[in-house]
């Protein structure tokens, strides 16, 4: 489905700093820029802390960037007014990670998934209305008994679902799902990994697809960009990240996916990073991952690595390949 001849989200230079002091400045997200092509998925790994979801908010408008932009369809994202807001507002959505929070626990399904429609003006009387949620429902694998109910009364795949047919009510062209599996059971999450494909399928969808660690993400992701306190270390597409992964922090993270093949995975050699991620308020000179990265030189704390892409396609920020 990947047209990599066209982007959809273009963000360049992107950095959302937060004051959180008098003095003391959060730099959550630091200068990343990667493109999102249509149709495709685009999976954002990283570390809680990495400042994965708040690249995610702000490419939707909750943050306003503190430096660079962020464009869709050629657009510049924080200067849309008027209807081309409106607009936008249709056309990207956001799947959140906890199904249960993000459902308002008084309204009825029905409700929760008309919300957007009911905002936009978008059905003409209440019978069209619930055809929509009705229909909706049966898209996401629910049925139209479950519209009367209340989200207490689902289980949490099933009230991911529900939180992905309000999603689709908009009809949207690009959504943003943020860690929209890590609260399920491992059992339920390849369902939900499952119907996002499907949907992505039958209606050209293309996700940023947002996850805390590598395991899932290869099997919805084309492109996986690698986060680590709120710089960007690594991007390819995810074959070339899984078998040919170049940043010791992709690496080590790489290490502690289970494979599937036992022979393999008796091979498997763990790397354990020290210590724990540093705080974005003061985070390390030069490379932010030095003081855990196994291969640190001396470099490596004076100068920050460059954004080098090394081979077509394939992106990394390391001063062991530093050209
Ligand atoms: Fe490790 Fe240095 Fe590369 Fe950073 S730049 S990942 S510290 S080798």
């Amino acid at each position: 489905m990947t047209n990599m001849n066209e982007q959809l989200v273009s963000i360049r230079g992107l950095k959302k700093y937060f004051q959180v002091g008098p003095n003391t400045t959060l730099k959550a997200v630091d200068d990343i820029t990667f493109d999102i092509y249509n149709g495709e998925t685009f999976g954002l790994v990283g570390e809680s802390g990495s400042g994965k979801s708040t690249l995610g908010r702000t490419v939707i408008r909750y943050y306003d960037p503190t430096a660079g932009t962020i464009d869709f369809k050629g657009q510049a994202v924080h200067a849309l007014k008027g209807r081309a807001l409106k607009t936008f507002r249709r056309e990207a959505q956001m799947i959140f990670q906890d199904p249960y929070a993000s459902l308002n626990p008084r309204m009825t399904v029905a409700d929760i998934i008309a919300e957007g429609l009911d905002i936009h003006g978008l059905t003409r009387s209440s019978k069209e209305r619930m055809e929509r949620v009705y229909a909706l429902l049966e898209t996401v694998g629910l049925n139209r008994e479950h519209a009367n109910r209340f989200p207490h009364e689902f289980s949490g795949g099933q009230r991911q679902r529900i939180g992905v047919a309000r999603a689709l009510a908009l009809e949207p062209n690009f959504i943003i799902a943020d860690e929209p599996i890590s609260a399920l059971d491992v059992s339920i999450q390849a369902q939900v990994i499952n119907l996002l494909k499907a949907l992505q399928e039958e209606r050209g969808l293309t996700y940023l697809f947002i996850a805390h660690d590598l395991s899932m993400v290869r099997y919805i992701s084309d492109r996986v960009g690698v986060m680590y306190l709120g710089r960007l270390a690594e991007l390819a597409d995810s074959d070339t990240l899984y078998e040919n992964p170049l940043h010791p922090y992709t690496q080590a993270l790489l290490s502690a996916v289970p494979i599937p093949d036992p022979v393999v995975e008796k091979k498997r050699e763990r790397i354990v990073l020290k210590g724990d991620i540093p705080s974005p308020i003061d985070p390390p000179s030069g490379c932010r991952f030095r003081t855990r990265c196994p291969h640190a030189m001396s470099i490596c704390a004076e100068q920050v690595p460059e954004w080098q892409e090394v081979e077509p396609g394939h992106f990394v920020a390391c001063h062991l390949y530093q050209q």
